[in-house]
């Protein structure tokens, strides 16, 4: 396939095109890096395979040649107020990427009757009152909140999706992203993962917002852009959760990343700034993903988080 993904240069549309590539698909990546990196294309720059467009996605979109396949990444993807890369200090660009861009990206699957999959997120359920968090469960979000440029930008773009499937006949996946981690991300982008290994690697107190009680369930990026495939190649056009149902506190997770990169500094107790926007539990249903894509997370966390600490080392100048 000629395979079209926007937010190529971010942690996981970069390691989508990997994939896509070693599948041996064509891939053009779109992006306008305003939370991405060109670094993490560097390595593409004489594939033949892979065309790169710079551009902002919630502008009229034209991609050249004949398009397969159309994958819709762009987004801001951090919560973190105190990142300038935080979606809270982007909300309209969010709004956006979310509303115009999704429709953009729509209308290029249907220029070229090309499938079409959509980065939805975990965020869409909110600080959600059901749990673990099933793809039947409506969510419960704040619309006026701070997180609601995001998870409102992302229902959104579901229910867009929708639309253009049932109304234009598009074919359509929809895939809900639990928290992802690994190489690649960007590392002033204030998520938690990020935040940890560069504390933890710098012999610094890991800090813990609130009293650390809320939880998370993280899943290795190789796992995800596994799942996130087989749902391309799959005709499944109701939403479906991918992530690794393995939950911990934020605090539990906090002594696992010191334990493994050996800092003994511990950890420190912070205001939560998020209020009480901050999800209280976080944990997917992935019944459906096991069902109908016969897929399930294979990297437990200790692994996943040793194949990242290398990354985090060498980005800071540590190796
Ligand atoms: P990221 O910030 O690393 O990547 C997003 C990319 O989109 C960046 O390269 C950014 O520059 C680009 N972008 C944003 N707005 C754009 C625009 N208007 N035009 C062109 N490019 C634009 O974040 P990520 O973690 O890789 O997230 C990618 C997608 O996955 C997002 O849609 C996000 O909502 C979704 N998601 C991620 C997670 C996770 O845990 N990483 C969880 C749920 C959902
Ligand atoms: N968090 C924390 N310390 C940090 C960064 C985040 O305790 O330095 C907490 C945050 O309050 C949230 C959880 O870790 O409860 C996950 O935050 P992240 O930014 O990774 O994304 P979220 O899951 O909220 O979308």
């Amino acid at each position: 396939m000629r395979i079209f993904i926007t937010g190529a240069a971010g942690f996981l549309g970069s390691h989508l095109c990997d994939r896509l590539l070693a599948e041996d698909h064509e891939v053009v990546g779109m992006d306008n890096f305003i939370t991405g990196s060109p670094d993490n294309l560097t390595h593409l720059a004489n594939n033949q395979k892979f065309t790169f467009i710079r551009h902002d996605v919630s502008n009229f979109i034209f991609v050249p040649g004949k398009i397969d396949a159309v994958l819709h990444f762009a987004s801001p993807a951090s919560p973190n107020p105190n990142s300038p890369y935080g979606y809270v200090n982007l909300p309209i660009q969010t709004m956006k990427a979310g509303a115009l861009g999704t429709h953009n990206s729509l209308g290029v699957a249907r220029a070229h009757g090309a499938r079409f999959l959509l980065a939805s997120t975990s965020e869409i359920y909110g600080d959600p009152l059901e749990h673990p968090q099933k793809e039947s469960y409506w969510g419960h979000v704040d619309p006026i909140g701070t997180r609601s440029v995001y998870d409102e930008a992302k229902r959104f773009a579901e229910a867009l999706t929708m639309a253009y499937h049932r109304f234009h006949g598009i074919d359509t996946r929809i895939v809900r992203i639990f928290n992802t981690y690994g190489p690649r991300m960007h590392l002033d982008d204030g998520r938690v993962v990020p935040n940890f290994l560069q504390q933890a690697n710098q012999g610094e107190p890991l800090t813990i917002y609130g009293d650390g009680s809320q939880t998370r369930s993280f899943c290795y990026v190789d796992d995800l852009v596994d799942g996130i495939i087989k749902l391309l190649y799959s005709n499944e056009h109701q939403p479906v959760n991918i992530g690794n149902p393995v939950e911990s506190t934020i605090l539990e997770f906090a002594h696992t990343i010191n334990s493994l990169v050996g800092n003994m500094a511990g950890v420190s107790f912070k205001p939560n700034q998020r209020g009480e926007g901050d999800p209280q539990r976080r944990q997917p249903d992935i019944t459906r993903a096991r069902d109908v894509l016969g897929w399930e997370p294979r990297i437990s966390l200790e692994e996943g988080i040793k194949r990242t600490i290398p990354y985090f080392k060498r980005r800071m100048n540590l190796v």
